[in-house]
């Protein structure tokens, strides 16, 4: 369900764009106390329809750091994400209560354009989803849609960039006229990372982005996420500990619907405060 929702609908931000070559997988678990809050939640309650699957959920997000939602199948990880950019907004019967604050202003207040949100907060599925085009016109199409180049050369020059970023320019600058579905799975699921890089989002949110890949190229989008937190905001859902452990700064450990426990990841797994956090982490639940 998750795969066919898609936004490609980001803004520019004044962000620097720079090459970011590929590197081995990160293995970083550092605390990021100094990073800013780039989205603050507050009291946030989901439902559908009667059925309450968030319950007073309060967290601050930082930026330039890898956050991740970590809990049972079924705890409301991506209900939270999808509350993130207002993709909850899609799903008919679906409510989210609470403010979702973001640079100040709050971003679930009814008289924001949820489109508005959306182009700033990007998000990436579990399955990859290229559009039926060919790579470039896959890149090319938030910045066409949004009228964010000048010239032809600026947008091949924005293509290359969001592809370069993305680590995977060297594998496709020869077949750049080729569909984006004739890629492999991991090198479709670093397109659509290009793609959402292409309109400079803020904040990209993922959902299980690697749980469709195999290990090698797991590793790869790994890598890619812990190159990408210097110039954005990162939330991954991820069902992996190992991953999470890996790929994330912040922890957020989530149990039917509530938020039990969150902190550095290193805290988070190596000494929780809560004994629920602990059972978790070490497998003996969930
Ligand atoms: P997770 O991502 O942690 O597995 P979800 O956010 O998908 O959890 O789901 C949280 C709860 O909300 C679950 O009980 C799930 O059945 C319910 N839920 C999720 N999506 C929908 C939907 N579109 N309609 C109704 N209930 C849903
Ligand atoms: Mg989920």
């Amino acid at each position: 369900m998750d795969a066919a929702m898609t936004t490609d609908t980001q803004q520019p931000t004044a962000r620097p764009s720079r090459t970011m070559p590929m590197a081995a997988p990160a293995v970083t678990s550092t605390s990021a106390a100094a990073a800013p809050t780039r989205i603050r939640l507050e009291h946030i309650n989901a439902f559908y329809g009667q059925k309450q699957a968030l319950f007073d959920v309060n967290l601050d997000i930082p930026d330039n750091t890898v956050t991740a939602f970590i809990g049972a199948s079924g705890c409301g990880k991506s209900t939270l994400l999808r509350c993130l950019n207002r993709m909850n907004d899609t799903i008919p019967g679906a409510h989210v209560d609470g403010a979702i604050r973001m640079d100040g202003t709050d971003i679930n207040s009814p008289e924001i354009d949820p489109v508005q949100v959306r182009t700033r907060i990007g998000m990436v599925f579990q399955k990859p989803n290229p559009f039926p085009m060919s790579i470039y016109d896959n890149i090319a199409y938030g910045p066409r849609t949004h009228k964010l180049y000048g010239s032809k050369a600026d947008l091949d020059e924005l293509v290359e960039r969001s592809l370069r970023r993305a680590a995977l320019w060297d594998e496709v600058k020869d077949r750049l006229n080729k569909s984006g579905l004739g890629l492999s799975g991991g090198q479709q699921q670093r397109l659509v990372i290009a793609r959402t890089l292409a309109v400079s989002p803020a904040v990209i949110l993922m959902d299980e982005p690697c749980s469709a890949l195999d290990p090698i190229a797991t590793a790869h989008i790994e890598a890619l996420i812990d190159q990408l937190r210097e110039h954005t905001c990162i939330v991954i859902v991820t069902h992996s500990m190992a991953q999470a452990a890996r790929v994330s700064q912040r922890t957020a450990f989530f149990h039917m619907g509530k938020l039990i426990e969150s902190g550095s990841t290193d805290q988070i797994f190596t000494m929780p405060k809560l004994d629920q956090t602990q059972d978790y982490i070490t497998g003996r639940f969930g």
